[in-house]
């Protein structure tokens, strides 16, 4: 892990919500063997504790929170618990997220619900619980995962996704532009990435375009963890504020 080591990562809290898979899951790795400190939160206690204890046998620090990203008690609790381990919380990644693509004719309200609930509410849950300690500490850094789908609209079936994702690209530019100065934010815009995403739709017409969507078009998921981990390492006067990347096959 010494090979990878980057002095601007290492010893950086690093909260990343959806850390239990896909893209989460890979930007923990990949930060962690930069010398970041890891803190993991997602629903599923046992992919948690695999993924830090792989990371902790690697050499790495890493501890892991339990919570729903549309409870912002549990949000909030996951950053209290990030402070109590390591002391101060340096990165929020706001990653957490679902797509469940679907004609709209289908009015599948539940999963728009869903899709808002975590896509959103979760972000801005992320925002609420990491801003007071960044406002503090006098410095801070948030990320928060869009997609493509938050440029153009991925129509049809993608409607409800893309206005969340659009929503994330929104607030994040509002919040970089009302809490700038000290305080950084990022936008990432993924195209199609190898992870459990492809699997959140329930309509099996839309499940089985996504999923040779994905097998024609994803690239592995240490793709984003790499354009995460460059947002950090940059120096505290520098904000990258978006990047997009795609597969460069895909044409969406
Ligand atoms: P995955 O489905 O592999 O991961 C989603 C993660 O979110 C899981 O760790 C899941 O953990 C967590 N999660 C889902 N719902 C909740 C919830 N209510 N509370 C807490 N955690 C939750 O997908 P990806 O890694 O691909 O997705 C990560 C982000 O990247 C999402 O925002 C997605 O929209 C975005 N993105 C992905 C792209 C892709 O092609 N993969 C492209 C563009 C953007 P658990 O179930 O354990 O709670």
């Amino acid at each position: 892990m010494t090979d990878v080591f980057t002095p601007a990562v290492a010893n950086k809290v690093v909260l990343i919500t959806g850390a239990s898979s896909g893209l989460g899951e890979a930007s923990a790795e990949l930060l962690a063997a930069q010398g970041a400190k890891i803190v993991a939160v997602a629903r599923r206690a046992e992919r948690l504790q695999a993924l830090v204890e792989r990371i902790q046998a690697n050499g790495g620090q890493a501890t892991f929170a339990l919570a729903d990203v549309t409870d912002k008690a549990q949000v909030a609790a996951s950053v209290a618990h990030a402070i109590s381990h390591f002391g101060r919380l340096d990165v929020m990644v706001n990653n957490a997220g679902l797509m469940a693509i679907a004609p709209m004719s289908e009015c599948r309200t539940d999963e728009w619900d869903r899709m808002i609930d975590i896509n959103i509410k979760g972000v801005l849950y992320g925002i609420a619980a990491a801003l007071p300690v960044f406002q503090a500490q006098q410095s801070g850094h948030f990320i928060n995962v869009a997609s493509v789908a938050g440029i153009k609209v991925f129509s049809p079936g993608g409607t409800v996704y893309s206005g969340t994702k659009f929503a994330v690209r929104a607030i994040s530019d509002g919040l970089r532009h009302e809490v700038g100065g000290a305080i950084r934010t990022t936008t990432i815009l993924p195209g199609a990435v190898a992870s459990e995403l492809k699997y959140g739709s329930g309509h099996s017409e839309s499940a089985a375009f996504v999923q040779a969507f994905y097998q024609q078009n994803e690239i592995p998921a240490d793709s984003v963890a790499r354009a995460i981990a460059f947002a950090i390492a940059q120096p505290a006067d520098v904000d990258i504020n978006e990047i997009v990347l795609r597969p460069t096959v895909q044409e969406f």
